[in-house]
């Protein structure tokens, strides 16, 4: 008898209920996600993706091992044929899924998250990360999966060198003649994780003269938590002014999530790397730009500045993949940083994020950049409403914002897009709260934006 703690509150998707899967995978700590649901996980995951070939892949956490080789115990239990392609960044293994070919690929990563944790990310053979809702579908497999035949367990196989594989392939995507000849300065943070696999050979190999701190993977995180905050990567901050560097880069445990600092030392949060991706991207070539409820309105200006279309989704990574398997938009991200760029992988590539604004920087610095992304001022907020409030204060929000004749955008929590604000409210997947976030021009209208619909909200509990 397995003792499995639900890891997140249970979750309604519809007629599915997702007990482990939540935003993208399944995350908890070693009380939570150990080894024995890895491979339960795992034998469900297999089955689900017909027993096929699957590519597993992991970070450098301190549990990393122990749930890596129950998930591959787990997949060859069921009869599938096993890629362990080892410790890479998620980026790095969702390249090799496209480059290798396979049904699946399993990431045994905890992303951003304190060092206690760990978990699976999960990826289908076209590259989309399952969802909570397929993940519910999985759920459905636990405990039922069949044992492969006797002969029908196969070894695994170890299949090496994949960062110098991504490497080549984000090089023949950029110009490496830009980098050499500018030679920039950049302060890598690598912030003890798997960007230290790739990142910095990359930026040497491109003629950058680059600087890292917390450059070794260490499971225990020691030079910052690992999401990439203002807040947590002060250290890159002052190296960057007292250097005179010309930037800063910092990334997530997993490589996936960056940010960076301009050579005046100012933060540049993820929404606003994401929208001078979009305005490196739609320079190239036109095309559609896509991104989540909860990103700022600036990734939609500049879209609109080349005559391009913005696509919505609800937030989380793997909505974002399933809409850019559809073939129509030509880049995504979200707000917490982080781009996809479907000619490496339909998963977000914190490293080649990073490497197309260094190329961008060869011409102009960043601060002169950012000049011309639209600014924002935003604002968040929460109300405590317990799980019956929620769907009180959406279905209040709602009536309000038809009867104002208000646009509203309703895929994911409630959107409200005003002439240069907007402001959204989304009830918390896991936490008994709704969240309000608004964005607005100047600081004031959107601190009054938030203010208001915060007032309105409490008002339909
Ligand atoms: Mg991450």
């Amino acid at each position: 008898m397995l003792n499995l703690i639900t890891v997140r509150a249970t979750i309604p998707t519809g007629n599915m209920m997702a007990k482990y899967f939540g935003t993208n995978g399944i995350r908890g700590t070693m009380e939570t996600v150990g080894t024995e649901l890895a491979l339960q996980a795992a034998q469900a995951i297999g089955s689900y993706f017909k027993c096929g070939k699957i590519l597993v892949a992991r970070d450098h956490r301190l549990t990393g091992e122990a749930l890596r080789n129950a998930v591959v115990a787990g997949l060859q239990s069921v009869g599938c044929d096993v890629i362990d392609i080892g410790i890479a960044t998620s980026p790095t293994a969702e390249f090799m899924l496209k480059k290798l070919g396979g049904d699946g690929l399993i990431i045994i990563t905890a992303s951003h998250n304190p060092p206690e944790y760990n978990g699976l990310k999960v990826i289908d053979g076209k590259g989309v990360s399952i969802s909570k809702e397929r993940g519910g579908e999985i759920e459905k497999l636990f405990g039922k999966a069949k044992p492969a035949a006797h002969g029908a367990i196969k070894p695994a196989k170890e299949y090496r060198g994949s960062a110098r594989e991504h490497m080549d392939a984000m090089m023949a995507l950029l110009h490496p003649e830009k980098f050499a000849k500018r030679k920039p300065f950049i302060i890598l943070d690598i912030g003890n994780g798997t960007a230290a696999t790739i990142a910095p050979q990359l930026f040497k190999e491109l003629g950058c003269k680059i600087l890292s701190i917390n450059s070794h993977m260490d499971g225990h995180f020691p030079g910052r938590p690992s999401e990439p905050r203002e807040e947590n990567i002060q250290d890159l901050i002052r190296m960057v002014k007292e250097t005179k560097a010309d930037a800063g880069i910092a990334w997530d445990g997993d490589g996936d999530r960056v940010v960076f600092v301009d050579e005046k030392g100012n933060f540049v949060v993820g929404d606003k790397v994401y929208a001078l991706s979009v305005l490196l991207k739609l320079k190239e070539g036109k095309g559609d730009v896509l991104t989540t409820v909860a990103t700022s309105k600036a990734v939609e200006d500049v879209a609109s500045k080349f005559g391009c279309k913005t696509i919505y989704t609800k937030v989380g990574a793997p909505y974002m993949s399933e809409e850019m398997a559809k073939g129509k938009a030509a880049i995504a991200g979200e707000e917490v940083g982080g781009v996809i760029y479907p000619e490496l992988s339909l998963a977000k590539d914190g490293i080649f994020t990073a490497a197309k604004i260094v190329e961008a920087i060869c011409g102009k610095p960043l601060s002169k950049w950012m000049e011309e992304i639209p600014a924002y001022y935003n604002v968040k907020a929460r109300v405590e409403c317990g799980e019956k409030g929620k769907k009180s204060i959406l279905d209040g929000i709602n009536r309000h914002a038809k009867q104002k004749g208000y646009k509203i955008m309703d895929i994911d929590g409630i959107r409200l897009t005003f002439d240069d604000s907007w402001v959204i409210v989304r009830a918390s997947g896991t936490e008994p709260y709704v969240r309000i976030f608004g964005e607005a021009k100047s600081k004031g209208k959107a601190e009054a934006l938030v203010k208001e619909y915060e007032k309105l909200a409490k008002g339909f509990l």
